[in-house]
C-alpha cells in the first residue's frame, strides 16, 4: 500500500470498480510503484478497482489514470473478444430462435447473450468524473483514442484489432479499407471486411482497387455537385417567397423566372424542361413543388390588383424585365 489519496466515490457507486462497473472491495494504486510518481501528469491516486481490472499488466509510461483506463479496457476487450463477438455476429432473437441443443451448444444459446451483455457493459462503462475532496483532477485529453459505435478505443489500431479478433476478419483488408475511406467512415470499411472474411491476397487487392476507384469517382461526383450548386440561382436578398393556397414560390424559383424573363404561365410552360433541369437538386417532389409554386405565383400576377396590393416582389418585375 502506498497510502495514496482515494478519489471521491459517489454514494451510488460505492463498492464499484471505476474501470468496469463491476462490484469491488479493493483499490488500485496509480502509479503502482511510488518511485514513478513524478512520471505521471497528476497526483498519485487510489481508485476503486475489481480484482480483474487490477490484475491486468499495463505498459510503463502510462501518464494518467485515464490512459490507464484505456489500457485496462483494451485488455478487457482482448480477453472477452469472443463474448463481444457474440453480439456482433448474432442478435438476441437469432440466438433465442437458434434452437441449439446438446450440452455444449444448448448452453451456448442460453448463456451467450448474457455473456455478451456483461462484457459489453464493462467495456462501455465510463466511471464517474474524478475529483479529490470535490476538486476535479485536471489533465484529461479527450482527443486521444478512437470512438466507434459508442465505445472508446485506445487508438484506431486497437479498434481494428478488436473487430478483427471478435469477428475473424481479414486484418489487412480492414486496415487498408479504413485507410481509403478514412476513419470517419469506419462503419463502411467494417461492412466491407464483414462481407469478405475469407479471401485470397488477389481477391483482397481486387476489392481494395474497386474501393479506391469507387471513392475517387465519388469524390469527382461531389466536386461536380458542388460546381452545379454554385451555378444554382442565388436569389436577390430582398426577394420574398410567396405562398399561394399553401404552395410556396421560393425565392430561388422567382429569381430563376426573373433571370430568364419568364413573366407568364406560357413562358414558364415553354421552359418547363429547363426548370426541372435547374432544380434537379431538390429531388423529384421538391422540384415539382417549386414549379407548382412558381406557376401559382405567375398566375396570381396576371391580376394587376393582386400585383399592386399583395405581390411583395412587384418592383423586381418592373426593374428586371
Ligand atoms: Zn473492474
Amino acid at each position: 500500500m502506498n497510502n495514496y489519496t482515494c478519489i471521491d466515490v459517489p454514494f451510488n457507486s460505492r463498492h464499484t470498480c471505476w474501470f468496469c462497473g463491476e462490484p469491488c472491495s479493493d483499490f488500485l494504486d496509480f502509479p503502482a510503484n511510488h518511485r514513478n510518481v513524478s512520471d505521471i501528469s497528476h497526483q498519485p491516486l487510489a481508485v476503486p478497482s475489481c480484482n480483474e481490472c487490477s490484475s491486468f499488466k499495463t505498459t510503463s509510461g502510462v501518464k494518467s489514470i485515464w490512459a490507464l483506463r484505456d489500457q485496462i479496457k483494451h485488455q478487457l476487450m482482448s480477453k472477452y473478444a469472443k463474448h463481444l463477438g457474440i453480439g456482433l455476429n448474432w442478435t438476441e432473437t437469432e440466438l433465442k430462435e437458434s434452437d441449439f441443443t446438446g450440452s455444449v451448444l444448448g448452453g451456448f444459446g442460453k448463456s451467450a447473450w448474457p455473456m455478451y451483455q456483461i462484457a459489453k457493459e464493462r467495456i462501455a462503462y465510463k466511471g464517474w468524473p474524478i475529483t479529490i475532496d470535490e476538486l476535479p483532477l485536471d489533465g484529461y485529453d479527450e482527443t486521444s483514442g478512437f470512438t466507434y459505435d459508442g465505445t472508446r478505443y485506445l487508438s484506431l489500431h486497437t479498434c481494428i484489432d478488436y473487430y478483427v479478433k471478435s469477428l475473424s476478419l481479414d486484418k489487412d483488408l480492414l486496415t487498408q479499407a479504413v485507410d481509403i475511406v478514412t476513419p470517419e467512415r469506419f462503419g463502411y470499411a467494417l461492412k466491407i471486411a464483414k462481407l469478405n472474411k475469407f479471401i485470397s491476397a488477389q481477391e483482397r487487392s481486387q476489392i481494395l482497387e474497386e474501393l479506391l476507384l469507387q471513392e475517387s469517382e465519388a469524390a469527382e461526383a461531389n466536386l461536380e455537385l458542388e460546381k452545379q450548386s454554385r451555378q444554382c440561382t442565388v436569389p436577390h436578398p430582398n426577394l420574398k417567397k410567396v405562398t399561394i393556397s399553401g404552395t410556396v414560390a421560393t425565392t430561388e424559383s422567382i429569381q430563376w423566372a426573373l433571370d430568364r424573363k419568364v413573366k407568364t404561365l406560357d413562358d414558364l410552360c415553354r421552359l418547363e424542361d429547363d426548370f426541372f433541369d435547374d432544380f434537379e437538386h431538390l429531388g423529384g417532389t421538391g422540384a415539382f413543388l417549386a414549379y407548382n409554386g412558381l406557376q401559382l405565383y405567375l398566375e396570381a400576377r396576371e391580376n394587376p390588383t393582386w400585383v399592386e396590393r399583395i405581390d411583395p416582389n412587384a418592383e423586381f418585375w418592373v426593374s428586371y424585365i
